[in-house]
């Protein structure tokens, strides 16, 4: 089957009030121009100007999610947001279990899936990150460990919530480096993602939306786009200029 080819800029604790203003006019009016011709496009800013991007984003071909979420429906959670709240101000998605999450905040697969159940309850979709360090690369473990934190999410949730998760696919060390897994190399673990959710059910997997993170940039994004298993990007540092981040929306038309 045919999937809509999804961008999405993870802006992580970067920008102000002025950049992320002149960010998303830059955004709204390069999409605007392109009509119809690009890829479905989101982005997850830091979450203090959520508000203010979501309102951006209404009657806009954009859409916006948050980067991270509380278990907890409200209460005393001191610092956190909880996923009622995301929907309410107009967020349709979330990330979970990102690596820098993982590796900033000692994020563990369990609380990853704990975190994606939440973002389902309130109406919203996760995109569940994974992804292997070079060191799991290196000793030949990259499915293990790419199995494993998905095996964590898709064991807590039935077929009806699996139909609505995105998988971002993002190996550590490609993120931010500026060394992008080949497409082949890509191809290879999206397919393996896809195999396993078609374990469980193939029409769920052939509708999964396998997103791929690490250093895209407009040069690399239509080659990695091509390939059957990789349905868009995640995108870090290129998607904190419009010049950067529209050629990759247009890669995915
Ligand atoms: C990311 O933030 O998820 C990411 C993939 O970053 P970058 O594109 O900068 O590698």
């Amino acid at each position: 089957m045919t999937r809509q080819t999804l961008v999405a800029g993870n802006w992580k604790m970067n920008g102000t009030t002025d950049s992320i203003a002149e960010l998303m006019s830059g955004l709204l009016s390069g999409l605007d121009q392109t009509g119809g011709k690009q890829a479905q496009v989101l982005v997850f800013p830091p979450t203090v100007y959520l508000n203010a991007v979501v309102d951006q984003c209404r009657n806009a071909p954009l859409g916006c999610g948050a980067q991270d979420v509380a278990v907890p429906e409200s209460g005393a959670h001191t610092g956190d947001v909880s996923a009622a709240m995301l929907a309410d101000i107009g967020c349709t998605h979330v990330l979970v279990g990102h690596s820098e999450r993982r590796a900033d905040h000692g994020e563990r697969s369990d609380l990853v899936a704990q975190k994606a159940r939440a973002t389902l309850d309130a109406g919203l979709v996760p995109v569940v990150c994974c992804g292997e360090t070079l060191e799991d690369r290196d000793a030949g473990r990259t499915e293990k460990v790419v199995g494993e934190q998905l095996d964590a999410v898709i064991s807590q949730l039935d077929e009806a919530a699996l139909a609505r998760l995105i998988v971002a696919y993002e190996p550590v060390w490609a993120i931010g480096t500026g060394k992008t897994a080949s497409a082949d190399q890509a191809q290879q673990v999206h397919a393996f993602i896809r195999n396993k959710f078609a374990s469980i059910n193939d029409t769920i997997a052939d509708r999964l939306i396998i997103l791929y993170g690490g250093s895209v940039k407009g040069e690399n994004a239509a080659e990695l786009f091509s390939q059957p298993d990789i349905d868009g990007g995640l995108i870090g540092g290129a998607s904190l200029t419009a010049e950067q981040f529209l050629p990759i929306c247009q890669a995915g038309a």
